[in-house]
């Protein structure tokens, strides 16, 4: 007999039930179990549930009690999964519970009842997959693909509609990635606002709790990891002003990536922008009120085709109330398949390069003086890189890559030391300081 794990099915309902746990043994058999054909063989028992008429919500009950009493290691899936309660209730000491079409997830809550056989191939890998960044920071990627179609991008065309992951899946990853030592997660997919709602926030397990997958309740379990948590690519939807309190309490950076790309409402409707709206500079005073040391990031497209001087204008009138800290500016580039090279009215590629430069100017003196009232603050500081005399960090309001830098001398540290240190001098991107130890 095998010394594999061994794992044991019951399928339900109907070929669309079939082909999932098939993909799941596929999965499972790839990784080294076994699978059983009876109770007593098994070390654990998958029930795959029907939900479409009462009669088969009935069976998989059933199905589910027997395999408890023949068992007692029971992990849930399919259609009857989306409703956890009705099953928790009727039987409260299932292991799992997870929807229909989630593999991760059911084979996850195996893992964690079952661990896979030792693999000399897969042993090679570290619990936290191979990362190409540094070992203090990770991006923590929560969904693939988009369901909007801003008419400039083919992203929709090219990953697909919105698919998110389970927001146990996520927490899971960003425990391993914490336990290897990183101290920054950044959180990235297309939406990050839209996040779950292509999965009607489905439930899923973390620790000894059921997490929504959902903005909010993903970044108040992550805050609980103790670690930097940094947000990108958040579309301004009403449900953003709940991160506010976690940034409050600290469980969050104050750092909010919004791409906001333009704001002549004639150019956002024409761009087709998800949760573009009139009260934007009001959401951001009101944000900035609640969250003093907000950063706020964006970016903008100049020259998308119809863009006249007004609207530019306008968008130059909006950044100097705004006060944005970091913005990035894009040429609007023809994109093949993008819808809005069908608009016309394309704006000359001199022009577009002229607004570029007038608004990076106008930007960087607003950075600038942003920077410039940090001087005499102390703030934290993670350390990306030691050099002879000086550490080279970034601030809670600086993302790797594409903010500025805290130079600090004074002191030794670490990479992925996260310190304090006193702003002595401001440049319109960095910032220089000494250790306030
Ligand atoms: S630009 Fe628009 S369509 Fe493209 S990925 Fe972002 S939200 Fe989706």
């Amino acid at each position: 007999m095998s010394s594999n794990p061994r794992v044991g099915f019951v399928s339900l309902g109907c070929p669309k039930a079939l082909v999932d746990t098939e993909r799941i043994l596929s999965q499972l058999q790839a990784e080294g179990y076994s699978t059983a054909s009876d109770y007593q063989g098994s070390d654990l028992v998958v029930v795959n549930t029907c939900g479409f008429l009462d009669s088969a919500r009935e069976e998989s009950l059933e199905a589910i009690g027997e395999a408890l009493t023949e068992n007692g290691q029971v992990v849930v899936t399919g259609c009857l999964g989306t409703e956890a309660e009705l099953i928790r209730a009727a039987h409260p000491n299932v292991l799992a519970i997870t929807g229909p079409h989630q593999y991760e997830a059911v084979v996850s809550a195996i893992h964690e009842v079952l661990p896979p056989p030792h693999d000399p191939f897969m042993d090679l890998i570290p619990p936290q997959g191979i990362k190409l960044t540094p070992k203090h920071y990770a991006y923590l990627k929560i969904s693939e693909g988009c369901n909007h179609q801003c008419s400039f991008c083919i992203i929709p065309q090219l990953r697909g509609n919105l698919v998110s992951r389970l927001a146990g899946d996520v927490l899971r990853e960003a425990e391993e990635l914490v336990k290897a030592g990183v101290q920054e997660l950044l959180v990235i997919s297309q939406d990050t606002s839209a996040y779950g709602v292509d999965i009607h926030y489905a439930k899923s397990q973390w620790r000894d709790r059921a997490i929504t997958t959902r903005m909010t309740e993903l970044c108040t379990a992550l805050g609980e990891l103790g670690v930097w948590i940094r947000l990108h690519y958040v579309y301004p939807y009403p449900h953003v002003d709940e991160l506010l309190s976690l940034m409050k309490e600290q469980k969050l950076l104050p750092y909010l990536d919004v791409p906001f790309q333009h704001a002549s409402n004639r150019l956002l409707r024409a761009m087709k922008r998800p949760a573009a709206e009139a009260r934007t500079l009001e959401r951001i005073r009101e944000w900035r009120r609640q969250v003093p040391n907000l950063t706020i990031r964006s970016t903008f497209i100049v020259g998308f085709p119809g863009e006249t001087e007004d609207d530019f204008k306008f968008l130059l009138d909006w950044l100097e109330e705004a006060e944005l800290d970091r913005v990035g500016c894009f040429r609007y580039e023809a994109v093949d398949g993008a819808a809005a090279n069908q608009l016309g009215n394309a704006v000359p590629e001199e022009l577009k390069e002229e607004r570029w430069h007038r608004l990076m100017e106008a930007q960087q003196k607003i950075s600038a003086k942003r920077l410039q009232e940090r001087i005499g603050q102390e703030i934290q500081v993670i350390i990306d890189e030691i050099r002879e005399n000086e550490a080279i960090g970034r601030s809670e309001g600086d993302a790797p890559e594409i903010d500025g830098k805290v130079l600090i001398t004074g002191n030794t540290f670490n990479v992925g030391d996260i310190v304090r240190a006193r702003v002595e001098k401001a440049g319109p991107y960095d910032l220089w300081a000494t250790c306030a130890l």
